[in-house]
């Protein structure tokens, strides 16, 4: 079974609520493709209202992080049944700056995709190597540990619903992209690690998107390798022009 290709835009700490909303319905309005998913990822503050306004399109939202309580005395913290209730579908995990910048760890990783699964969200793991961690040769070694920590305690059942994305630190929000055969590589080493651990049926039915500096001029070099099942986009998906042209392109 061929794997739909999904585009994610995530938009980070980035648009108030009335410029994410404006920005969503530029993306509706321009989207000229229905063989692909598309999702954005808005700031908490912004889901509802981005999800309600996109509510007559099929393009999904999805929110940028969740805790792993449902509720209690957790200051500053949204949980799954919150996201589910704004309507989000997908929840990105561990990306690279919440590892960096707050503290997260494979830990918390596993215990907010069991959270996610939980709530009825789709987890999106993010795993990826940093540039020293690639010049020692250690990239597989990193994306193991990343996934057997993210991942643990999973059951096939459970593992069928995630998305990974492969993001190289160095390339996110540098402009630096990994090359096809870069990325390639990485996502054939997820998904047999996928399948060592889940099963072949798993592996083959999981997304797995590339991210780092996808832009509309690397996109459709990057999507038609074998492995690589779409893109999650940053600095490129804050204007609607060139999210489309990715979208266009892949
Ligand atoms: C990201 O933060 O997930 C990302 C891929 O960012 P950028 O596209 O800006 O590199």
């Amino acid at each position: 079974m061929a794997r739909r290709l999904l585009i994610a835009g995530n938009w980070k700490l980035h648009k108030t609520v009335e410029e994410a909303v404006a920005l969503a319905g530029d993306i509706a309005a321009g989207l000229m493709r229905d063989d692909l998913d598309v999702l954005v990822i808005p700031g908490f503050l912004s889901l509802e209202p981005v999800a309600l306004s996109l509510s007559a399109s099929p393009v999904l939202v999805g929110g940028q992080n969740l805790f792993w309580e449902d509720q209690g005395a957790y200051t500053g913290e949204v949980s799954g049944p919150m996201l589910k209730a704004c309507k989000a579908e997908q929840v990105i995990i561990a990306h690279s700056e919440r590892r960096l910048y707050f503290n997260e760890t494979e830990k918390t990783a596993a215990k907010r995709v069991q959270a996610a699964l939980k709530a009825g969200l789709t987890p999106l793991l993010c795993v990826g190597e940093t540039l020293g961690e690639r010049e020692a040769d250690q990239t597989d070694g990193v994306l193991e540990s990343q996934l057997a920590g993210g991942l643990a305690g999973l059951k096939p059942a459970q593992a069928e619903k995630l998305i990974i994305a492969y993001e190289p630190v160095w390339a996110i929000g540098t402009g630096q992209t990994a090359t096809e055969e870069q990325a390639n590589r990485a996502h054939a080493f997820i998904r047999a690690w996928l399948g060592a651990c889940f099963g072949k049926q798993v592996a083959n039915q999981c997304r797995i998107l590339y991210g780092g500096s996808v832009k509309p001029e690397n996109a459709a070099g990057l999507m038609r390798q074998k492995e690589i099942d779409g893109a999650l986009v940053g600095g490129a998906s804050l204007q609607a022009e060139s999210f489309l042209g990715i979208i266009e392109a892949a």
